[in-house]
């Protein structure tokens, strides 16, 4: 994660970085991602409860709540705790003004700039600004906006460009240092020199080794921080003809010998995975055959004879990068980290 978190700081040289950790350090677990992210100029998550257990387990640097406070309540944890929150609506502002918060509190005030989830309008920002400006116990307020399509700058929906150009729109005149960048934003942050500036970059996947667009964590530099491994279990020699599986999804055409891998969608291995998504046994890459089960799921090991019951097998990670598996199974590789289940027992390297 350190090495991850060097590349995005490489990236944006000129920036701040939050360690983005929402969603229990993306499957990674939170104190183990703090502690890999102890380089970072502050970490950033969605939860309340895991905001609190950070300072509990001794982060003393910032903390931002990516979606800032879920009811009024929030605000006086966000006080006690000293969070940086992000506003992003009307009501929020309305929670704020009327709490009585005693100490300096930095905000992030969230655009909308076309991704249309959260966010003021850029013709409504100056007024939410003016409104947080008003009181008395916030400190800075930081310009914030999230890009659609980071990782595919022309997009012919919506550019990277025009939500840079709604972004300036909105905050022109307004004091404050910039929050633009995800992971995509940093890692195309050299091109977009000239139209990106962004004061603090917020990578998530990357410093998991994921990338967010269709080219791959190794040519960015990026290490896997989650490899997700087991052993074969069982072998079976197959004729032509022969189903193996839930519903006989796969039908062989020839002789061949299965390996049953002691791994399945309860341990968060994507079911709907297809025949022929990649696995690697003792080191080579085969293909998974058959429907994946609860807790198994088999692989085709006809052209490795020397493997058997104790090979090693990786799902994803070192040696099988996730973005590939995630990609044959028709997600992402978020998607596949987040999911890890908590059966999964967790060895640190
Ligand atoms: C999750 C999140 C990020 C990180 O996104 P990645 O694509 O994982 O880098 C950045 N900013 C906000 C507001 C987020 O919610």
């Amino acid at each position: 994660m350190n090495h991850n978190l060097a590349r995005a700081k490489a990236c944006a040289p000129q920036a701040k970085a939050w360690g983005v950790l929402k969603a229990n350090g993306y499957g990674h677990g939170l104190e183990r991602a703090m502690r890999g992210f102890a380089a970072a100029d502050g970490l950033a998550l969605i939860e309340f409860d895991n905001a609190v257990r950070l300072r509990e387990l001794g982060w003393s640097k910032p903390i931002l709540l990516l979606e800032g406070c879920f009811d009024a309540d929030d605000v006086r944890a966000m006080a006690q705790y000293d969070f940086n929150c992000a506003v992003h609506c009307d009501e929020q502002i309305a929670w704020l003004e009327a709490a009585e918060v005693k100490r300096t509190i930095h905000l992030h005030l969230k655009m909308n700039t076309g991704m249309n989830r959260l966010g003021f309008k850029p013709e409504a920002f100056a007024a939410a600004h003016a409104r947080l400006r008003a009181l008395p116990w916030v400190g800075e307020i930081t310009l914030m906006t999230h890009f659609a399509n980071a990782d595919e700058a022309g997009h012919p929906v919506l550019t990277l460009h025009e939500q840079i150009r709604r972004f300036n729109l909105g905050a022109a005149g307004l004091p404050g240092p910039y929050s633009l960048a995800n992971s995509a934003g940093t890692l195309h942050q050299v091109e977009l020199s000239d139209v990106l500036v962004s004061d603090w970059v917020r990578p998530g996947v990357m410093l998991y080794g994921g990338t967010p667009g269709g080219r791959s964590a190794a040519e960015f530099g990026l290490r896997p921080t989650m490899t997700l491994s087991s052993e074969i279990i069982g072998t079976q020699n197959i004729v032509a003809g022969d189903a193996v599986g839930y519903g006989s999804r796969f039908q062989a055409e020839r002789p061949m010998r299965i390996g049953v891998v002691a791994c399945g969608y309860a341990d968060g291995y994507p079911r709907h995975a297809p025949l022929g998504t990649p696995v690697l046994v003792d080191g080579v890459r085969t293909r998974l055959v058959g429907r994946v089960s609860m807790d198994m799921l088999t692989v085709d090991l006809s052209d490795l004879p020397n493997a058997g019951v104790g090979s090693k097998v990786v799902l994803w990670g070192e040696g099988m990068p996730i973005d590939e598996v995630a990609e044959a199974a028709g997600t992402i590789g978020y998607e596949l980290m987040c999911a890890l289940a908590p059966r999964v027992r967790v060895v640190e390297g």
